[in-house]
């Protein structure tokens, strides 16, 4: 009997995983359909020995102490300050829009203040800032804002700026200073080894069992459990009764070439031109040093795996209504970017994971600890017809995961 069935290995699953094991000696059985643990953040080595990001580029950045401390139990880290340039009118210039955009794009040499008072002839006044447009126009005016923001919303997007809430185009500050930095917070860093070697030693204790290659709705009637925690899209646990919330997927196209480095930046965002939205060398973020360079190219496509929740009115509404049949169901939590349909980054996952945890923990009484950790076992099904029948779990090492990480077989 597991006192935890979990859905999903990505953040928001195995912090809760590893909280409810190590802090309340709880048995948690980890399941996860992908190959691999780590979720949306896995990353691995590629054919030629480059760590890749294998769905697209995670830079780890956060002003919560609490997330960045708990994080540290599992990684060292590397310090890094993350840098985007957007390529505009023929000229690579940085993004956030700041100081220096501003003077390369129209060959002037303003100052912060000078600048500051360009941004207030051009923008243009909004009684009220709801939409992704708004955001962006009340601040740097339409121009600016059809050179940087619409086409590359409406290529990621599938929709027109005026059209998205305006916490999307929110994520991007302008700047009047000459920061180039993308992210201003508190803790920039990646960790030193990789993200699934920082999920390896989040979920190395021996109340965890991950069973991946496998989709929870396989095996739930076989393991017994008590609670549920799923991490997956809602709809999808809801049998979409309520119709589909729409995702925005990606298509990640990589390219390896036999040069060191490649760009002038760790991403460069494409906002007019081609059919991709940016491109990122991974060796920036990694810091690796190799005689070889991967970049990763996105494509923004409606169908394929969800990636991202689309922040809008009528999507809203649809997920509240998901959200009422929780209220129904005691024993079973929603956590994490799909399952809440929230535009979080990692951080903002780790942290609702940890508050749902103090909840959880708040209502429960501890065990007696009397398990170690580090002696993990990590089981996969035998491949099956996945309809239903109780397949029986290997018991595989983590030798054996490390070569699903790498996506080799055997
Ligand atoms: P996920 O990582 O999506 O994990 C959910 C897991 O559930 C998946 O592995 C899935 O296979 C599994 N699952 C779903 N349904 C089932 C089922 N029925 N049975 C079994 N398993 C199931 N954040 C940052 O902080 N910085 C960044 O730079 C950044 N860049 C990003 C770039 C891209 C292209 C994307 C898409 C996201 C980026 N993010 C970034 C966001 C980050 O990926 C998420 O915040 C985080 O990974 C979400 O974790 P999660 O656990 O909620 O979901
Ligand atoms: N955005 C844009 N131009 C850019 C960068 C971002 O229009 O050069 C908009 C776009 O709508 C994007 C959003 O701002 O989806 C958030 O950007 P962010 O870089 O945070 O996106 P993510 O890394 O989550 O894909």
């Amino acid at each position: 009997m597991y006192d935890f069935l979990i859905v999903g290995a990505g953040f928001a699953g195995s912090t809760l995983a590893e909280r409810l094991a190590t802090q309340l000696n709880k048995k948690v059985l980890l399941v996860d359909r992908r190959l691999h643990i780590g979720g949306n953040a896995y990353d691995c080595f590629d054919d030629s020995g480059i760590l890749i990001h294998k769905y697209g580029p995670h830079i780890f950045h956060t002003n919560s102490r609490q997330v960045f401390d708990y994080l540290s139990q599992f990684t060292k880290w590397r310090q890094y300050q993350h840098r985007v340039m957007a390529s505009v009118d023929g000229m690579l210039v940085p993004i956030p829009i700041n100081l220096d955009t501003i003077n390369q794009l129209y060959g002037l040499n303003l100052s912060s203040l000078e600048v500051e008072a360009f941004f207030q002839t051009v923008a243009e006044k909004r009684e009220a800032i709801r939409t992704s447009e708004d955001v962006v126009v009340s601040k740097v005016g339409r121009e600016l804002y059809e050179k940087f923001f619409r086409g590359y919303t409406r290529k990621h997007w599938g929709l027109d700026p005026s059209e998205l809430d305006a916490s999307v185009t929110a994520r991007v500050p302008t700047r009047t200073n000459r920061d180039c930095r993308y992210f201003t917070d508190t803790y920039q860093a990646m960790p030193l080894h990789g993200f699934t070697r920082l999920f390896e030693n989040m979920l190395s204790h021996e109340n965890i069992h991950v069973l991946l290659n496998t989709d929870y709705r396989e095996i739930k009637k076989f393991i017994p459990y008590r609670e549920m925690i799923y991490t997956g899209p809602i709809d999808e646990f809801f049998d979409f009764r309520y119709g589909k919330l729409p995702y925005r997927s990606l298509n990640f196209q990589f390219e390896t070439h036999d040069t060191a480095v490649i760009q002038p930046a760790p991403v460069i965002n494409n906002p007019n031109d081609f059919a991709y939205t940016r491109v990122t060398e991974f060796k920036y973020l990694t810091g690796q040093h190799h005689p070889k360079t991967t970049l990763v190219y996105e494509y923004s496509q409606a169908e394929g795996d969800p990636y991202y929740p689309i922040p809008r009115p009528e999507n809203a509404e649809i997920y509240q209504k998901y959200k009422t049949l929780l209220e129904t169901m005691p024993l079973v939590h929603f956590c994490g970017r799909l399952a809440t349909y929230k535009y979080y980054n990692m951080d903002q996952v780790v942290a609702q994971a940890l508050t749902l945890f103090s909840k959880l923990e708040a209502r429960t009484p501890a065990k007696s600890s009397e398990t170690k950790s580090g002696s993990k076992l990590v089981s996969v099904p035998a491949a099956g017809n996945g309809k239903g029948s109780a397949r029986k779990p290997r018991s595989i090492s983590t030798a054996v995961l490390k070569r699903l990480r790498t996506g080799q077989s055997g």
